[in-house]
């Protein structure tokens, strides 16, 4: 199996009162390409540090990371920006979208700026995947006037606008409620159904029970891990209660 991203020994430290904490303390983690990966953990255990650290937006201390075969400690910042907007696609609990532009404008506006001339092929490529995300009626909506769900079926829009190799979410579905929450669960799975890598942090059991390995960290490493057929949609309780188990026996 070919291997998206490779961690090694990761180390992040943050100075708290003239001292050094590892918030990241030697973290090895592997993701297939093509595999749907949950994190989750205690707050402050370091899953979003994770998640900055493997895919570049932010540094480490020691450590190696690989994306796609590259190590990109040998990147430079205007080289990860590159890799960051040409094959991954973010996801964060409160889509940033702009409240002077339409939802289509908010979705086209980071492609735009790569490539200003294409305005009618860009248009084209958002108008598809508004419908197939099922917003396809709210291009000209300001982004207040619409509901939590459909913002973030924007932010996805927008993740997916360049097609990614890989989605990471950072609980993508944190401010939602949990039928909203679902919806977009599926329309995840489907983009990981597709060929589409996805990595997400989540607090919610129901959710993590919807992926393929569940990487479960405690201050500053990954402590456990559960690993489950891809989801069909047949056995989300069993899978739950798996997952439950779990969070109890580490403390979350
Ligand atoms: P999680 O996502 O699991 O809740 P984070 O990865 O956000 O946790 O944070 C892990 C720890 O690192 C926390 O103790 C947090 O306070 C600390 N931390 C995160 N980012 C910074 C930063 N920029 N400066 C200082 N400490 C930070
Ligand atoms: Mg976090």
């Amino acid at each position: 199996m070919k291997k998206i991203i490779i961690g090694e020994n990761i180390v992040k430290s943050f100075g708290v009162d003239n001292e050094q904490h590892n918030v990241l303390d030697g973290v090895s983690v592997a993701i297939n390409e093509g595999e749907f990966v949950s994190i989750m953990g205690p707050s402050g255990s370091g899953k979003s540090t994770l998640m900055y650290a493997i895919s570049g937006m932010d540094g480490i201390n020691s450590g190696k990371v690989s994306f796609d075969g590259s190590d990109l400690s040998a990147f430079s910042e205007k080289e990860l920006a590159d890799l960051r907007r040409t094959k991954m696609g973010f996801i964060f609990q409160q889509p940033t979208l702009l409240k002077n532009l339409n939802i289509l404008d908010n979705i086209i506006l980071p492609s735009m700026r790569d490539n200003r001339k294409n305005v009618a092929k860009i248009t084209e490529r958002a108008r598809a995947l508004m419908t197939k995300i099922g917003i396809g009626e709210l291009e000209k909506r300001d982004i207040t006037q619409v509901s939590g769900g459909q913002l973030q079926r924007a932010g996805i829009c927008r993740a997916l606008m360049n097609n990614p190799k890989i989605i990471f979410g950072d609980e993508p579905t944190g401010a939602l409620n949990s039928k909203s929450a679902q919806e977009i669960m599926d329309i995840i799975s489907e983009i990981n159904t597709e060929g589409t890598t996805v990595l997400l942090v989540t607090h919610d059991p129901k959710i993590a029970a919807r992926t393929e390995r569940i990487l479960f960290m405690g201050d500053g490493n990954i402590v456990s891990e559960i690993r489950f057929q891809k989801f069909t949609g047949t056995d989300i309780d069993d899978r739950m209660n798996k997952v439950m188990v779990k969070m109890r026996e580490i403390g979350i």
